[in-house]
C-alpha cells in the first residue's frame, strides 16, 4: 500500500465552470487530528450535483459529489472506532446539535450542517473527511452490504426526513411525482418505512412507470386523469394523503395539491427553476387544511435510521444503479443522467491514477 506523504496526488474532477469538468491532478490531504483519509470505493451522482453544473453555481475549482463509500487508507491522531482498511459510508453534513435549528427540530437548517466536511469533494480519488463527521456520522458497513447498497444512505436519508415531515398514518395512499432516481428512491424508502402504505408512482415516461412498478409501485401511471384516477380508486374517493414532489415547480406543485385529500400534504422535494413563484388558490389550504412541506437534506438520526434499514435487508435501493465508471468518464455519466438513459450513475476511482 502506498503511504502517504505530503508529495502525494490524486485525480479529481474539478468544475470548470458552467457546466464543464475536467480530471485534475492535485495533492491529496493529509489527514489532521481527528480526520480520516478515505480511499474512493464509489461516488454516487446526485440531482444537486447535476442542478449545480446546470445552473453554473459551482465554484470554478471546487469539487462536487457527496454520496461516498470509502476504504480508510489512513487515519489522524486521536481517531477512535476507525482502523486502516475499514469500508466507510459517511454524509458531508454534520448539524451542530445545539442550536435552535437542531433544538427545535430543524438540523438541516443549522448554520454548522452547511459547512462540507468533505476535501475536496466526493468526485476524488481519495477524500479527507473531517474530525466531525467521523466522530458523529460514519458508519462501517458490514461486509454482506455492497457499495452500490451503501452509497445510498445519505439521498435515502435525505427522502427520509421528506416521508417522516408528511406525518403519514402508516397505512393510506401516497403519490410520488416523478421516477427519476430520487422518485424511485422515494418509492422504496416509503415501502421500507411504511409497507402498508399504497404507493402511487406517477411519470410520463411509460420505460419509468414500468421500473416503478417493478420496483414495488402499487400503481404506476402518467400525470393528469391517469394519476387522479389511481388515487380516487384507493383513497375511497378523497386523494392522497400525501405527495412527494421529486420534480419541482409551480405546474406540479399544483398537480400534487389537485392529488391531495383534505388535509394532506405536499411534500417539495426538489429545487425549483431560480425565482420561480407558485400561483394557486389559497383556500385549498385554509378551507381543506392542506399542507405544503419543504424537505432539504437529512441529518444524522436520518442516516442512522436509512443504515439500520438498509444494514436489516428492509431497504435495497441498489437495483436503481444502472451505471458504474471510473472518475475519467464523468461528462459522459453526467450526459447519460441528462438523457434520462440513466438512473443513479455511480463513479469509481480514475482510470488516470493507475487503478483498474
Ligand atoms: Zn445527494
Ligand atoms: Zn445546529
Amino acid at each position: 500500500m502506498a503511504t502517504h506523504t505530503s508529495q502525494n496526488t490524486h485525480q479529481v474532477i474539478a468544475c470548470q465552470g458552467g457546466e464543464a469538468t475536467a480530471l485534475e491532478r492535485r495533492p491529496e490531504p493529509q489527514p489532521g487530528p481527528g480526520e480520516i483519509l478515505l480511499g474512493l470505493r464509489v461516488a454516487g451522482f446526485c440531482g444537486t450535483d447535476l442542478f449545480k453544473l446546470k445552473t453554473g453555481t459551482a465554484a470554478v475549482g471546487s469539487v462536487l459529489g457527496h454520496e461516498i463509500v470509502g476504504d480508510v487508507l489512513a487515519l489522524g491522531a486521536g481517531v477512535s472506532g476507525f482502523a486502516k482498511g475499514d469500508r466507510v459510508v459517511v454524509p458531508h453534513h454534520v448539524p451542530c446539535g445545539e442550536c435552535t435549528y437542531c433544538r427545535r427540530g430543524n438540523e438541516t437548517m443549522c448554520e454548522t450542517f452547511r459547512e462540507n466536511l468533505m476535501e475536496p469533494g466526493g468526485f476524488a480519488d481519495t477524500v479527507l473527511i473531517r474530525a466531525r463527521a467521523v466522530e458523529q456520522a460514519a458508519c462501517k458497513v458490514p461486509d454482506k452490504i455492497s457499495d452500490a447498497q451503501a452509497v445510498f444512505v445519505e439521498p435515502a436519508a435525505c427522502v427520509l426526513r421528506g416521508v417522516q415531515r408528511a406525518g403519514l398514518a402508516g397505512d393510506g395512499t401516497v403519490v410520488v411525482l416523478g421516477c427519476g432516481s430520487m422518485g424511485l428512491l422515494h418509492l422504496l424508502v416509503l415501502k421500507a418505512f411504511a409497507p402498508d402504505l399504497y404507493v402511487v408512482a406517477v411519470d410520463p415516461d411509460e420505460a419509468r412507470q414500468k421500473i416503478a412498478a417493478d420496483l414495488g409501485a402499487d400503481a404506476a401511471c402518467a400525470p393528469g386523469d391517469g394519476a387522479m384516477h389511481a388515487v380516487r380508486l384507493t383513497s375511497g374517493g378523497v386523494g392522497a394523503d400525501a405527495v412527494f414532489d421529486t420534480v419541482g415547480g409551480p405546474k406540479t406543485l399544483e398537480a400534487g395539491l389537485a392529488l391531495t385529500r383534505h388535509g394532506g400534504s405536499v411534500v417539495l422535494f426538489a429545487h425549483a427553476p431560480d425565482g420561480a413563484h407558485a400561483d394557486f388558490d389559497l383556500n385549498t389550504l385554509f378551507k381543506y387544511e392542506r399542507r405544503i412541506i419543504g424537505s432539504y437534506s437529512g441529518a444524522v438520526t436520518e442516516q442512522k435510521a436509512i443504515f439500520d434499514l438498509i444494514c436489516m435487508g428492509a431497504l435495497d435501493p441498489s437495483p436503481l444503479v444502472t451505471h458504474t465508471m471510473p472518475l475519467d468518464d464523468f461528462a459522459h455519466g453526467v450526459d447519460l443522467v441528462v438523457a434520462q438513459k440513466a438512473l443513479k450513475v455511480l463513479f469509481t476511482p480514475s482510470r488516470a491514477a493507475g487503478n483498474p
